[in-house]
């Protein structure tokens, strides 16, 4: 007898995503349709410093009859760290907000031509205009100059470009001053959006580091805690719910889905949010326009 494809089951949630504005794979159009094919009801657009997908992603979300978030993932650094800060439900027209974007997107571009310097030394031709391509008129990320290495045999594996080349400190690396993290939130407040703290066991702490990060992001405005993330295992949920409820911060689920390469991750398939962690979108005043 065929498999009865069961329709999804998920909580229709995702609220951390990226399309080719960034470095994802789909369009925005093409990612909206995605998620509302897996069962997402409400989605946020969450490119790397930019909000160009969202026009887009809006027209899509119609078609589809799913909500839209606006939002952005906004690189900022603690004490010489880059965290990444989501903001949630932000006013797209805010000027403090698209003028900061725009200061983060210099720094890409700057960065970029350091890093293709860098590889070209290492005897990777063309980097630049190889991962401009790829961008597709997006931001530049570490994930193209990653791809193309990938492209070009070089390295196995995306994960293998950044341990050998693209991470912190690896041969091809170009360091950015990204934004202070109290900048970014006041930015995301600014607009009258919510700040996020993305994946926070992602940055890999100490339990002193971590407690400083959350105490700072608490400190200078932070709301919410990404609590669900796509690659959360469940002590990774327990953990995170744990400092919500400690801080006092609101909880966030999103899949921080790039695209099918990530074939382990699925848009709406991060895991839900406990029963005692207020949701952030609990907070989301009515629908905004984009
Ligand atoms: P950037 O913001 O340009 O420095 O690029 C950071 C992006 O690179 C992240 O958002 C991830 O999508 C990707 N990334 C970082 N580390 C890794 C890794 N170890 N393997 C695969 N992708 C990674
Ligand atoms: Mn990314
Ligand atoms: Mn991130
Ligand atoms: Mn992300």
């Amino acid at each position: 007898m065929d498999a009865v494809r069961q329709p999804p089951t998920g909580h229709g949630i995702d609220l951390h995503c990226h399309s080719t504005a960034s470095d994802g794979r789909l369009t925005p159009e093409e990612l909206v349709a995605a998620a509302a094919k897996e069962g997402v009801r409400l989605l946020a657009l969450t490119d790397h410093d930019t909000m160009d997908g969202l026009p887009a992603a809006q027209a899509s979300a119609q078609t589809c009859g799913i909500t839209l978030v606006p939002g952005v993932e906004i690189s900022a650094r603690l004490n010489q760290r880059t965290l990444h800060i989501v903001g949630l439900n932000v006013n797209p027209q805010t000027p403090t907000l698209c003028a900061g974007l725009a200061e983060l997107q210099q720094q890409r571009r700057q960065r970029a031509q350091t890093i293709a310097a860098k590889l070209e030394r290492l005897g990777v031709g063309d980097a630049l205009q190889r991962a401009t391509l790829l961008a597709r008129g997006g931001q530049i990320t570490r994930t193209h100059f990653a791809r193309l290495l990938v492209d070009a045999g070089v390295c196995k594996s995306l994960q293998q470009t950044f341990k050998r080349y693209l991470g912190a400190g690896k041969a091809a690396y170009a360091a950015a001053q990204w934004v202070p993290m109290a900048q970014a939130i006041e930015w995301i407040e600014a607009a009258g959006g919510i700040a996020v703290l993305a994946h926070p066991m992602q940055y890999r702490l100490s339990a002193t580091a971590h407690r400083r990060m959350l105490e700072g992001f608490r400190e200078a405005g932070g709301r919410a805690l990404e609590v669900c993330s796509g690659n959360s295992q469940p002590a990774d949920v327990q953990r995170c719910a744990d400092d919500a409820r400690h801080y006092g911060l609101l909880g966030s689920v999103g899949s921080d889905f790039h695209g099918p390469e990530q074939y382990w991750l699925r848009l709406g398939g991060a895991p839900p949010l406990p029963d005692d962690i207020t949701p952030v979108w609990s907070r989301f005043s009515t629908p905004r326009r984009i």
